[in-house]
């Protein structure tokens, strides 16, 4: 018996696991937590490194994978530079993992092109709070604490599909008329809403500065707040002066009665909180849509107030400690700049490298995926053919590659393109840490002995960089041996982890970053005395609805988002191979309005072609009445003709670079028979 967490969300519910049953631990699990453990049984399993030969994916020994990739990259660099090479990783890894691959790729390799899934789906409230506080942490307060809350304003956000055990922080609210949701969708968290603010997708910015004109002009502002914690409101109040209700209503189609009585709800509150998630954020104007969200709560009073706050509800397991340590393009472990000369030298010194070795920046997702100068690519945990934005592009793109090597515990669309997959462990049959949505350390136990043949993806890093010419030492395959050097190059960082220790977490410490010292008890709140920029101030930003890179038009008239459903995890790599998940929801489909639908001529149950300007994904059609009948909504985890993804439009927000997965233009027509 092993008490460790959930493989999937952010939310990293505690678990008990005997064998591979499951029982939940201090909460609740979602139906996916409860048959996690089939994972560890699954027959489709992999089991031994597969290397392409003649076409076809034949087993092979690990000394033969790994010198054929070792090989093979060499002649890559060789022939290209290093920047020929690119590594993409995940949301899900450990923190050791993520920690270890940034290393890897700007070590052993040398390249500047690393970035992971992460940025699709967090990076635009990262940026958002990055400047704001001058830190960005999802959740700056323990999860808990939203159990006081009289009002709760979720935006872009679906917990009751996405993260069900979550509801109960906000039962308070709920229960007494305080959940507002904003979301074009009437999903399962918006039918519990007293209030529902249904926007057309795309123009919540808009909605945003609506409930903040009537804040003001109603008299809400919170002018002591604002005028001894913040600067910039002035900038802010300019532009938003001109989004009165009755405009904003004529943009997003939200009553301007009810942007008033949202404004009242958030004001008139003992304790409130603004949250946001992937609906705010997926956009080519995601990070200023997040900004405009985070404005309303600064307005409020909201943040670095006991009770009260605003925050980001991260979706990946280690969305948070993914971001932290090195795998995105532009940073280094400790929350730190890649292009800050202290932040290369302390992590160089670490690492005993030379500081102008290291690259400096690389492309973001989507921009590395679809590089035409990229010639090999690894893959770590992720699984782009599917959940990539203008995913029949991205697949074009990685069936060209010289070499594709993807490390996986199944055979993955992305690894069944590959030329060499390595099987890798998964979360009980390996210790690590995971950093939950509130900035909290866990540690998840191994509980179960891997299959033969399996090996950790640090084994993995070990292996290559060692027949890179890399010295053993440099890359551990102990977890803690990687988490040791893991807090040192965090040390002195925005996100801290010198002092969070295995022992530490094994003695059920709760350990929120920044933990500067092992004596320093964590830091569950932020910003209670000052924010993180040096004047101590938390920054309005201002930002104008402009709207979706792609509107609709005579050929393309509705607008098609994006999203989750309960029993699906990301690509639906792992859940789709969960016999009671694929039971539940076996495959994709379109949420269509009936009156749109019958427009198209299509009924309850036809096969629908849902076409963009980049592809068209093949659905069958379901009615449901609450659509909005300008919008039509696709869950994204399903491969094939079913994807998603082969209609989203990788527009980039010009500072998180994160792509507009939430809404493009579509026509919908009965499928070709
Ligand atoms: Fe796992 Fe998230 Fe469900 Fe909890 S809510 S059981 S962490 S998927």
């Amino acid at each position: 018996m092993t008490d460790t967490h959930c493989p999937y969300c952010a939310l990293q519910c505690g678990m008990r696991l005997t064998g591979t049953e499951v029982a939940p631990r201090g909460g609740g699990l979602c139906q996916k937590g409860w048959t996690a453990g089939r994972l560890l049984t699954s027959p489709r399993r992999l089991s031994t490194p597969l290397v392409r030969v003649d076409g076809e994916l034949r087993p092979a020994d690990w000394d033969t994978a790994l010198d054929t990739v070792a090989a093979r990259l060499r002649d890559t660099i060789a022939a290209s530079g290093p920047d020929a090479v690119g590594v993409f990783g995940g949301g899900g890894l450990t923190n050791e993992k993520a920690y270890l691959l940034g290393k890897f790729a700007r070590v052993a390799l040398g390249t500047s092109q690393v970035d992971y899934n992460g940025r699709f789906c967090m990076s635009s409230a990262a940026a958002a709070a990055n400047r704001a506080f001058g830190v960005d942490r999802g959740l700056p307060f323990p999860v808990t604490d939203l159990a006081d809350a009289d009002v709760v304003l979720l935006v872009g956000a679906n917990p009751a599909e996405t993260m069900p055990p979550f509801l109960q922080h906000l039962r308070r609210a709920t229960a007494s008329g305080g959940l507002v949701v904003v979301d074009p969708r009437r999903t399962p968290t918006a039918e519990q809403a007293a209030l529902h603010l249904q926007p057309a997708p795309g123009t919540d910015l808009a909605l945003a500065l609506g409930i903040l004109h009537a804040v003001v002009a109603d008299g809400h502002l919170r002018r002591d707040y604002v005028a001894a914690r913040t600067s910039g409101f002035d900038a802010v109040w300019r532009i938003a002066a001109a989004w009165w209700p009755e405009r904003v209503e004529r943009v997003t189609g939200v009553a301007a009665a009810d942007q008033r009585r949202a404004a009242a709800l958030l004001a008139g509150a003992r304790n409130a909180y603004v949250l946001t998630a992937r609906g705010t954020e997926q956009h080519a104007r995601g990070s200023d849509t997040a900004q405009a969200w985070l404005n309303l709560a600064l307005a409020l009073g909201l943040p670095g107030r006991l009770g009260s706050g605003w925050g980001c509800l991260t979706g990946q397991g280690n969305g948070q400690g993914g971001r932290e340590h090195g795998q995105k393009a532009d940073q280094l472990p400790g929350y730190r700049k890649l292009t800050d000369p202290a932040a290369r030298a302390h992590v160089a010194g670490v690492w005993g490298v030379d500081p102008a070795a290291l690259p400096g920046p690389g492309r973001s997702a989507y921009e590395l995926l679809t590089a035409a100068d990229l010639r090999a690519l690894l893959v770590f945990g992720s699984n782009p053919a599917v959940s990539a934005p203008r995913a029949g592009h991205v697949v074009d793109r990685l069936s060209t590659l010289d070499l594709l090597v993807v490390a996986d515990v199944v055979l993955s669309e992305t690894a069944a393109m590959a030329d060499v997959v390595f099987p890798v462990t998964q979360w009980a049959e390996e210790t690590g840490t995971m950093t939950n949505l509130e900035g909290r350390v866990l540690m998840r136990e191994q509980a179960v002995e891997p299959p033969d043949g399996v090996r950790s993806d640090l084994a993995v890093l070990h292996g290559l960089a060692t027949r890179l010419g890399q010295p053993a030492a440099r890359f551990p395959v102990e977890p803690s041996a990687v988490f040791d050097e893991l807090r040192a190059a965090s040390k002195g960082g925005i996100a801290d982890y010198y002092g969070v220790t295995y022992d530490r977490l094994r003695s059920g410490e709760a350990l929120h970053w920044p933990v500067p010292s092992t004596e320093h008890a964590g830091t569950p709140r932020l910003f209670l005395d000052a924010f993180g920029h040096p004047d101590g101030r938390a920054r309005f930003v201002p930002v104008d609805h402009t709207g979706p890179a792609e509107p609709p038009d005579a050929d393309y008239p509705l607008l098609a988002t994006t999203g989750r459903v309960l029993q699906h995890y990301q690509s639906g790599a792992q859940t789709r191979r969960i016999p009671e998940l694929t039971a539940a929801v076996p495959d994709g489909y379109v949420e269509v309005h009936p009156d749109t639908a019958r427009h198209a001529g299509l009924a309850d149950g036809d096969l629908a072609l849902v076409e963009s300007r980049r592809g068209g994904a093949t659905v069958p059609v379901r009615f449901v009445p609450s659509m909005r009948t300008d919008t039509v909504f696709l869950p994204f985890h399903f491969p094939g003709d079913r994807r998603a993804n082969l209609i989203t439009n990788p527009a980039l927000d010009p500072v998180s670079r994160m792509p507009e997965f939430k809404v493009c233009a579509v026509r919908l027509t009965a499928a070709p028979s």
